[in-house]
């Protein structure tokens, strides 16, 4: 995790490929572990998250802007989920607010211990980000990790929220503070370029999904009910027809969609991630 992480770094850089960047991080978890838990997410400027390349994506990275890289490995279901921002050009409000998110992190760790409620956490992400004159993006934030899930149903908020959770040992949570000079929440945008299976898909999709039920069973076969990149399925269907059958899939309901998030008013987003397992006497950092 943190090799990929590493080695993205070094590759994001302005005139970059966005493919190529995601391919060679995405080959690095491939080698390290049983492989992505979701395409490798390379989001610029105010996309806050969710962008990542189609196949033979031209894509390339600007002069400038907060690029956040955001990867998730498993092995054998076990998911790790971690995300760095790095900046394309040396730009005073960028690195503070970089900064500023980055010490949201390192202090929801250092506070998080077992039964912890996790609007605590919360409170620690919005109290850090908003001392440093930013804010956080209130409709984005951390979650549950279960077998082959990214998300479990448990969130952990980036702004004072009174959930009903605390942090439980034995299980495992993504910590993640996304913060911004904008709006200070997300949009969805028109472009997808993430699905993944509905863990329950509701009755009668198979009759609504009608010839695309088929690729339900690759999809399954490959990545369970974790996240996927149309790029992992294009040796089975040129992508204009995969294309065509994923969002009659999304519409049959056996498929869920992620768009492209936005912050509200284009501002400027930073995000910074880590995993945590808890134990029955403290927590250890899965993606150090
Ligand atoms: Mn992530
Ligand atoms: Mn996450």
């Amino acid at each position: 995790m943190k090799r990929a992480l590493e080695r993205g770094r070094e590759l994001i850089a302005p005139g970059a490929s966005v493919l190529e960047i995601c391919e060679e991080v995405e080959d690095i978890i491939r080698k390290l572990s049983d492989g992505p838990a979701f395409p490798c997410n390379l989001s610029v400027s105010y996309e806050a998250a969710h962008y990542s390349p189609i196949p033979e994506d031209p894509k390339r990275l600007p002069e400038k802007g907060i690029v956040k890289l955001d990867l998730g490995a498993h092995v054998d279901g076990r998911i790790a989920d971690s995300a760095i921002s790095v900046l394309l050009k040396e730009v005073p409000k960028h690195e503070k607010l970089s900064q500023a998110v980055k010490e949201a992190l390192d202090r929801s760790l250092k506070r998080a211990k077992p039964k912890l409620p996790v609007s605590a956490i919360g409170t620690t992400i919005s109290a850090t980000i908003k001392r440093k004159g930013f804010k956080p993006v209130r409709n984005l934030g951390g979650h549950g990790l279960a077998p082959y899930l990214v998300h479990s149903g448990v969130s952990i908020p980036n702004v004072p929220e009174a959930l009903p959770w605390k942090l439980e040992p034995g299980r495992a949570y993504a910590i993640e503070p996304f913060g911004t000079d904008g709006a200070g929440y997300v949009v969805e945008g028109k472009e997808v370029t993430i699905y993944s299976l509905h863990p329950r898909p509701p009755k009668g999709w198979e009759e609504r999904a009608g010839e695309a039920k088929e690729l339900v069973a690759v999809i399954y076969e490959r990545f369970k009910t974790m996240p996927f990149s149309p790029r992992w399925l294009v040796d089975v269907y040129p992508y204009q027809r995969l294309k065509e059958l994923l969002d009659k899939l999304v519409r049959a309901g056996a498929l869920v969609d992620y768009p492209v998030l936005l912050e509200a008013k284009k501002g400027e987003v930073a995000q910074w991630e880590h995993t945590i397992f808890v134990k029955e006497d403290g927590i250890v950092v899965t993606t150090l």
